[in-house]
């Protein structure tokens, strides 16, 4: 049996003519390049999310640098993210001008250790992006409060973390999505994520007009109308093709986010008392969408190569904890400053995960991975 990591193959195969008309419409109508496919995809995407706006553009690495650019996070400041992550996240806390501070991540959900931040800030720290990594939310009911008690401004990273929900209690805000926490919620779209284009996209939501305005101009050359530039901007445009073919994929995420939610409750029944693999733990306040289901495993690199021999497949994410990559040598930073992500590094790997996967799939890896460690 073969099991792939994940599968865009199937799924395509399953919407396919749904997405074969959107895309023939866009080509029809040669709206490529922003125009009614784009409004009606960002429309669509507001209404999912319950938001007063939503800002297409080019991929969830721009939606990040977007929204420092609208909070005004330049040189002088510092932004606060969590060391384990892609670098999209951090490289573009430096190219905002920007310094990157790094934090610990919390040894049972991954994300970052709210408990670790407030050690961080200092005068000029500006923001804190946490990531919704894997799938299920950071602890915002702590981020939350430090950002109002310091005056910071809130970045939500949802690449992963599409219609997870953060619930705060009833006196509280109750069940939020991830990405109407904050100021700013920002997403990707690339082709892997657990919504996904047919290439680049991304997209940022918010209830803020003025917030909103100034992401629309700046992502648009600094425009909102043709030839007239109030600043200099950049080019981060969703092309028309791509705004299609998510506005069909929307109709599917929930239908496609429970059945990720039912391989990880076959997985974690299977798994359940496995000497050697640490399952994932969800949030109490949290639903995980699970774009990883990762675990913790004894021996990570032998059962990552003994799967692989087995014709599954698996992944590292990631294998380096961003401050200890070449790109953030010159911070400085020892293992013992990120003991959790550095510990984690050898052990975490992501098993095969996607909306299409088989019972008999789930189970096919779980008994391999019984096999390695001899407990069949
Ligand atoms: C994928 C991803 C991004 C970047 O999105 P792109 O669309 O690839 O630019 C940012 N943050 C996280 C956590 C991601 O997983």
């Amino acid at each position: 049996m073969q099991v792939p990591f994940a599968d865009l193959r199937q799924q395509y195969q399953a919407i396919k003519p749904e997405i074969d008309a959107a895309i023939a419409g866009v080509i029809a109508e040669t709206a490529f390049v922003r125009g009614k496919y784009v409004n009606a995809f960002e429309a669509d995407y507001a209404r999912g999310y319950g938001v007063e706006h939503c800002v297409s553009c080019a991929n969830g690495t721009d939606a990040i640098y977007i929204a420092l650019k609208a909070l005004g996070v330049g040189p002088g400041s510092e932004v606060i993210t969590v060391a384990n992550s892609w670098i999209a996240t951090s490289e573009v806390i430096t190219q905002a001008g920007a310094k990157p501070v790094f934090v610990d991540i919390e040894p049972d959900y991954y994300n970052i250790d709210a408990g670790k931040i407030e050690a961080r800030v200092t005068a000029r720290t500006k923001a804190i992006i946490p990531v919704h990594l894997f799938g299920q939310p950071a602890d915002m009911t702590a981020i939350r409060d430090i950002c109002t008690r310091r005056g910071l401004r809130l970045i939500e990273d949802c690449a992963q973390a599409h219609f997870s929900e953060y619930d705060f209690g009833a006196p509280k805000g109750g069940k939020r999505k991830v990405g109407t926490i904050g100021d700013i919620g920002t997403f990707s779209f690339y082709p892997g994520k657990n919504l996904g284009a047919y290439g680049d996209a991304g997209a940022i939501v918010t209830n803020d007009a003025a917030l909103a305005r100034s992401m629309r101009t700046f992502a648009n050359h600094g425009s909102m109308s043709k030839h007239e530039h109030e600043i200099e901007g950049i080019n981060s445009r969703l092309d028309g093709l791509q705004a299609a073919i998510l506005s069909v994929k929307l109709r599917h995420i929930h239908d496609w986010t429970r059945r990720r939610q039912e391989a990880a409750t076959i997985y974690d029944k299977l798994l359940a008392g496995l000497g050697g693999i640490v399952t994932p733990k969800i949030r109490p306040e949290g639903s995980h969408v699970f774009h990883l289901y990762v675990v913790r495993a004894r021996d990570r690199d032998g059962l990552q190569k003994h799967l692989e021999s087995r014709g599954i497949g698996t992944g590292v994410h990631y294998p380096k904890p961003l401050p200890f990559l070449k790109a953030y040598q010159y911070l400085g930073h020892k293992p013992e400053d990120f003991p959790v992500a550095y510990r984690y590094q050898r052990e975490i790997l992501s098993l095969p995960m996607f909306p299409e996967i088989s019972r008999e799939q789930v189970e096919y890896v779980v008994a391999e991975i019984r096999a390695f460690y001899g407990q069949t």
